[in-house]
């Protein structure tokens, strides 16, 4: 009876431990399976089946749109690129801030291993860009070299705000990028438009971008795209050096807000860097905030019958020495027709154009 009970055991024992290797076996990384396989050094269990990051944001519950993990640097396998270097890169320029965020110049990445990360994430990009008055001539030429050049293969929706909506050209457009047309009133006065942005970007942000992008840029629109504009610039909050101050100027010198009345003030000794409101961009929500932040600071600026400086961007830069940026981008990410390229701008990618301000403003002036 005794010898009868332990064989028993004995053969359910044995199926016991066969059932559990084998579970063991199938949730086991497949690199671990194929040790043998060189090109696999690092087991990674997202390799079983698809390596696309899509797919894994799937696996992993995680909806296409929106709510997958931003900060997530994911690469597929397979990929061949460059091996990186700890000794070799620019030597002419800083690459990284005092806050260890990265200082982006063309030679700093690798873009065939920033779009493979980036890619599969396919994430949706939206630009508010504003062309009021006059300055929707300049329209054509921001949306064409921005299909050429912006974020190219991933997902781009254009929104263009105007008081002229008939003016709003038809361009080819690349997949899955799309135009999306906002009327505004007309104004009498340029500062009145500069302003009036955050205003109306918050409140469509609020009520329409929220659902349709994952990251928002803010842009001026006389600037034309010359170089690769790509998943580099993406961050949660990636904010330009403005080229007129990037380098050998005195942060007391930099145009920051100088009046204490005003809530965009900064004072002697304090700030970073002078970033431009005219090319801005990070996560939606992260953007949302500091958009509402600058058309909520000029609101009571104004009930204090002041405006500040440089208008929404002086309360940039404002917050933007408290809240400091995950990404900072070189002058290459807006460069101006009206300055030659220095040596250490080694790309322009997007720069601003020559324009007559007395012609092309309501209410004329210059700077
Ligand atoms: N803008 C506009 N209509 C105006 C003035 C300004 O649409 O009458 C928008 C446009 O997008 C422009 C941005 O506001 O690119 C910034 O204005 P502007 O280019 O005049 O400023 P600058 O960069 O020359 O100081």
């Amino acid at each position: 009876m005794f010898r009868q009970v332990s064989k028993t055991h004995a053969v359910a024992l044995a199926a016991a431990l066969l059932i559990l290797l084998g579970v063991i076996y199938f949730y086991l990384p497949y690199d671990i399976r194929l040790c043998n396989d060189s090109n696999r050094a690092v087991p990674d269990s997202r390799d079983v089946e698809d390596t696309s990051i899509s797919k894994i944001m799937e696996s992993r519950n995680c909806p296409k749109n929106g709510s997958w993990k931003v900060g997530e640097l994911l690469m597929p396998s397979k990929i061949t690129y460059e091996q990186p270097s700890t000794q070799q890169g620019r030597t002419d320029v800083n690459s990284v801030t005092n806050w260890n965020a990265p200082l982006v110049w063309e030679g700093t990445f690798d873009p065939v291993v920033i779009d493979s990360i980036y890619k599969p994430m396919d994430p949706r990009i939206a630009v508010v860009v504003f062309a009021v008055g006059k300055y929707t001539r300049f329209l054509k030429g921001f949306l064409e070299s921005g299909e050429k050049h912006f974020l190219v293969d991933f997902r781009v929706t254009y929104f263009v705000f105007t008081d002229h909506k008939d003016e709003v050209p038809e361009i080819a457009l690349g997949k899955g990028r799309k135009i999306s047309v906002i009327t505004v009133p007309s104004a009498k006065r340029w500062q009145d438009v500069v302003l009036g942005r955050m205003k109306w970007a918050t409140a469509t942000i609020d009520q329409q971008i929220r659902g349709e992008a994952d990251y928002l840029f803010m842009m001026d629109i006389d600037s034309v795209f010359h170089g690769r504009f790509g998943a580099e610039s993406l961050s949660r909050m990636s904010a330009v050096l403005h080229r007129g101050y990037y380098k050998n100027t005195h942060r007391d010198k930099f145009p920051y807000e100088r009046r204490p009345q005003s809530q965009a003030c900064i004072g002697a000794g304090q700030g970073d860097y002078y970033y431009t409101a005219a090319v801005w961009g990070g996560y939606l929500e992260d953007m949302y905030k500091l958009v509402r932040y600058c058309y909520e600071q000029s609101e009571i600026d104004a009930k204090n019958n002041i405006e500040a400086a440089w208008q929404e961007e002086s309360h940039l830069n404002k917050y933007l020495l408290y809240n400091k940026p995950t990404k900072v981008l070189s002058p290459e990410y807006l460069w101006s027709d009206y300055d030659s390229k220095p040596d250490d701008i080694r790309v322009i990618r997007i720069s601003q154009l020559v324009k007559n301000y007395a012609e092309v403003r309501p209410n004329g002036g210059h700077d």
